[in-house]
């Protein structure tokens, strides 16, 4: 990091998000000898959970944890940190320009932003508080904590019978919530119910629990469904509005359009603004993928910088 003489602090690259995604493109950098600084503002998305599965030599590690083992791992390269959030970026000739919450203004010669997604959650009684514990969005993440249990699964679009074959797989007791939608016709209600899975067409009214734990699913109709675990796959949503604002083309799932060139992955339609992990189109939304995705945008851009500097014969 340098001191510029309007006070700013230089960096070569600004990592927005220090979650799985962004943390590995700091880990890159670092061992590339690139000053980076990496900003987050604690709210990972999934923080409501108390552990994390499915990434190997970590299954079952909470979410804190390895953030704050990636974070060690970052600082021994020379990565730095701020608990901030970036508000604003703006793209000068040459260096990007940041503005942190804490009041502090950074440049940087590239950006990648590792901002995340959240979980557009519906406003359903008892929903939130039992998101990451009693109601889950990813087989693969909990499934296998709750397996065998009675469960249920929401199906309120025709996409979504595939989600419910997945949970399927978990359990005999299943039952199917359409939430009042007019999900199915004769024939795929059938498919279901030939196997012995309930659908119940009731609306939802709330979901009971405590301590995280769902008990029941109440119905409009005034019944209690037991089960101990809901799979609902919520529509995803930017975290950031830093993506929007800095004009940044986010497709119908919600996430920023990331292209590839023969030096790497990552691109946005903003030269020198890359993006990584669950925010980005190039990743699947898990903590291997947004590994994978961040360290491999972490190496793109310092191919970028190399060869910038390469041609610019500075070292
Ligand atoms: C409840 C739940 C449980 C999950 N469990 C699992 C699991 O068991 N296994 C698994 O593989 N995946 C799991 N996932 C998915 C996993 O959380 C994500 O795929 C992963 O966290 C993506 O990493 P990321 O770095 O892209 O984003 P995140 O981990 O969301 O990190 C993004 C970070 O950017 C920060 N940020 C955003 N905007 C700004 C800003 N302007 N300035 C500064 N910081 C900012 C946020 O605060 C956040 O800390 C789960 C998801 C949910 C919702």
């Amino acid at each position: 990091m340098q001191i510029s003489e309007d006070g700013c602090l230089e960096y070569d690259v600004l990592v927005v998000g220090g979650g799985p995604a962004g943390l590995s493109a700091a880990l890159q950098l670092g061992r590339s000898l690139r000053s980076v600084l990496v900003c987050d503002n604690g709210e990972p998305r999934n923080g409501p959970a108390a552990e994390s599965h499915g990434y190997l030599t970590r299954d079952g590690i909470s979410p804190d944890e390895l953030r704050r083992l990636g974070r060690e791992e970052v600082v021994r390269y020379g990565g730095e940190f701020r608990n901030s959030k970036v508000t604003d970026v703006s793209r000068g000739d040459e260096r990007f320009t940041s503005t942190l919450d804490s009041g502090e203004t950074i440049t940087s010669r590239k950006i990648v932003l590792a901002t995340g997604v959240r979980d557009a959650l519906p406003a359903t009684e008892g929903f939130r508080e039992l998101w990451g514990s009693g109601v889950h969005h990813c087989p693969y993440c909990h499934g296998y904590e709750v397996r065998d249990e009675p469960l249920g699964v929401v199906v309120t679009s025709q996409h979504m019978v595939e989600y419910a074959k997945l949970i399927y797989n978990l359990s005999d007791d299943l039952v199917v919530f359409t939430d009042g939608q007019d999900v199915f016709d004769e024939e795929s209600r059938s498919l279901f119910v030939e196997r012995g899975i309930e659908v119940e067409d009731e609306p939802i009214t709330a979901l009971n629990g405590s301590d995280g734990n769902l008990e029941s699913i109440s119905l409009a109709d005034g019944r209690n469904v037991v089960r101990h675990a809901l799979f609902y796959p919520p529509p995803m949503e930017q975290h950031s509005d830093l993506p929007e604002r800095l004009g940044l083309e986010v497709n119908q799932a919600g996430l920023v359009e990331a292209t590839q060139s023969e030096h790497g992955i990552g691109f946005t339609s903003v030269d020198g603004l890359f993006v990584a992990g669950d925010a980005s189109s190039g990743a699947s939304p898990s903590i291997s993928s947004a590994v994978a995705d961040g360290s491999t945008v972490g190496a793109t851009v310092n191919m970028e910088l190399s060869i910038e500097d390469f041609e610019g014969g500075e070292q």
